[in-house]
């Protein structure tokens, strides 16, 4: 039997915001002038045919949020970046990256952020992206407003902006320490549905502070939230450890990471309703109650569920049936 640590989660976002900075480990080394990953990868379009995305995570100044499970902190700065880094990043990864028509610019943050992405800057790197068909950027609800319709404006191709809705459940999301509500999540899906640009929505599976057993139903409320909003495509992701807080919250007995299970069957319900692409984040994903033998085959399945969005026949498993792990 394990024993729980006495844990007690700050009542007050200010008091959080404490607690959540005293628990994190180092940051990585990254630089102003080099964004600290990217590759192409394949995912679904609007038009349903699979395309090559190129993938670019920008590095900038840390998002001034402190939300309970973020670990993107880790590979930002302390600083705002100067005028003319995002550029110089973007020319650094386009340099190496193949052809693609589809680009993600993920800044461990919001993209709108005045001190993430220098406002000044965004002529300049609007002039990197006149090739691309759809530009994807992620922003919290509280930098959404004209900033958006600006840089829209200096594009060929569509703006997509993703946004953390994280979860539907309003007293979960309140200790997530997002400082936002779902009404304020609606109002900036709103005005960039009145703007004629898209949406994408985060969403966690099984996130602290909820019970395993409601991870399931939240997770597949949040994604009717999400499409009710507006979205034209959700992402599930699992909810992971790995930033100090959640690392006191799961001894605390407040945060257990999901089921391949859990993911498996709010995947499937995302996938059956129309309108609204569903993906599974996949990266790095650990194996979270399947066994060896049925996991690879299970990851190939969640797969090629996101590249063709349909649900795919369950991968039956005599060795999980019969320890009840569900598959
Ligand atoms: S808003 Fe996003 S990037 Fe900022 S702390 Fe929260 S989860 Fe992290
Ligand atoms: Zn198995």
């Amino acid at each position: 039997m394990t024993s729980r640590a006495a844990v007690t989660f700050p009542e007050t976002a200010e008091e959080r915001d404490r607690w959540i900075l005293s628990r994190r480990p180092a940051r990585n080394p990254v630089h102003a002038y080099e964004p600290y990953a990217f590759f192409t990868e394949e995912e679904c379009g609007p038009s349903g045919n699979a395309e090559p995305v190129a993938t670019i995570f920008l590095t900038n100044r840390e998002c001034p949020f402190r939300c309970t499970m973020c670990d993107l902190w880790k590979n930002t700065l302390l600083a705002s970046v100067p005028s003319d880094a995002i550029s110089a990043q973007l020319d650094f990864a386009f340099r190496r990256l193949p052809a693609a028509q589809t680009v993600k610019l993920y800044n461990s943050g919001s993209f709108f952020d005045p001190r993430a992405i220098p406002p000044g800057d965004y002529l300049e790197i609007a002039g990197r992206l006149q090739k691309f068909e759809r530009v994807i950027v992620e922003c919290h609800p509280a930098f959404v407003g004209d900033a958006c319709t600006r840089f829209r404006g200096l594009l060929p191709g569509r703006l997509e902006v993703a946004m953390g809705l994280e979860t539907a459940h309003p007293a979960v999301l309140q200790k997530l320490n997002k400082r936002m509500t779902l009404e304020q999540f609606t109002a900036a899906a709103d005005f960039l549905r009145k703007n004629d640009i898209d949406l994408r929505v985060f969403i966690l599976v099984q996130p602290p502070f909820l019970a395993a057993s409601d991870a399931l139903e939240w997770a597949i409320r949040s994604l009717d939230f999400a499409r009710d909003c507006g979205a034209t495509a959700a992402t599930l992701i699992p909810t992971r450890g790995g930033n100090g807080a959640m690392e006191d919250l799961s001894q605390a007995g407040l945060f257990k990471p999901p089921s391949l299970d859990v993911l498996e069957r709010a995947f499937e319900h995302g996938l059956r309703q129309r309108g609204m692409r569903t993906f599974a984040d996949l990266w790095e994903l650990p194996n979270r109650g399947a066994c060896e033998q049925c996991f690879p085959q299970r990851l190939s399945r969640l797969r090629a569920m996101n590249l063709r969005q349909e649900p795919l026949p369950a991968i039956v498993c005599d060795v999980c049936r019969q320890a009840g792990c569900g598959a």
